[in-house]
C-alpha cells in the first residue's frame, strides 16, 4: 500500500507541481519542498515534515463535483480534502490534523495579533475572506486547546516563508521517502 500511495503522490506533483502557487512567485512543488525543508531544519518530527510537504496537496487533487474555487486562488476547503485523502491512505492523525488546520492557523493569527494582517501576502489576504475570515473569540480559545496547536502554528510560519525564488531545492524523492517511512512504520 505505501508504494502505491507514494506513486500516487508523486504523480500529483509530477503532473501539476509546476503550476504556480496561487499569486506567489513559486510553483506548487517548490513551495512544498521549501516548506518541508524548513520543518526539517527546525528539527521537527517526521509527521510534521511529512505534513509540511503535503499541506497543499488538496490543490493538486482532482476537483470533485461541487467544489468551489477562490477566484483563481485554489479551491475552498483544500485543507479538508487533503486531510481526508491522507487519512484514507493511512497517514497519522497528526499529519492530517496539521494539514486540516493550516488555514485555521492563519485565521487564528489574524484574530490574535492585529499586526499579522499586514504581514500577509496579497493572495493570503484574498483567500482569508473565502476561508471564514478571522477566528471569533470562542473558536480562538478552543483552537488554543488543540493537542497539536504548537506544530500547527509552526507549520503556518514555514508555509509563509516557503515562497523564496532561486533556491537550490532538494530532490522530491527525499520527502517522498519520508512519507513512505511514515506509512511503513504505521503498518508495522
Ligand atoms: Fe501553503
Amino acid at each position: 500500500m505505501p508504494d502505491q500511495t507514494i506513486a500516487e503522490l508523486w504523480s500529483l506533483f509530477d503532473q501539476q507541481g509546476n503550476e504556480p502557487y496561487f499569486g506567489e512567485p513559486v510553483t506548487q512543488l517548490e513551495h512544498a519542498l521549501q516548506c518541508a525543508g524548513l520543518a526539517e531544519r527546525a528539527g521537527a518530527d517526521n509527521d510534521t515534515v511529512v505534513a509540511a510537504f503535503l499541506h497543499d496537496i488538496g490543490h493538486l487533487l482532482p476537483a470533485e463535483a461541487g467544489v468551489e474555487f477562490m477566484d483563481g486562488y485554489g479551491t475552498v476547503d483544500h485543507e479538508r480534502l487533503a486531510a481526508d485523502y491522507l487519512r484514507k491512505r493511512g497517514f497519522s492523525e497528526k499529519v492530517a490534523a496539521l494539514i486540516e488546520n493550516h488555514v485555521n492557523a492563519k485565521r487564528y493569527l489574524v484574530a490574535k495579533y492585529p499586526d499579522y494582517d499586514a504581514r500577509l501576502s496579497d493572495a493570503s489576504r484574498i483567500t482569508l475572506g473565502f476561508q471564514g475570515g478571522p477566528m471569533p473569540p470562542d473558536e480562538l480559545l478552543a483552537f488554543e486547546q488543540h493537542p497539536y496547536f504548537k506544530p500547527i502554528l509552526a507549520m503556518r510560519h514555514w508555509d509563509e516563508q516557503a515562497k523564496e525564488t532561486d533556491l537550490d531545492l532538494p530532490d522530491p524523492a527525499r520527502y517522498l521517502a519520508r512519507c513512505h517511512d511514515h506509512l511503513y512504520e504505521r503498518l508495522n
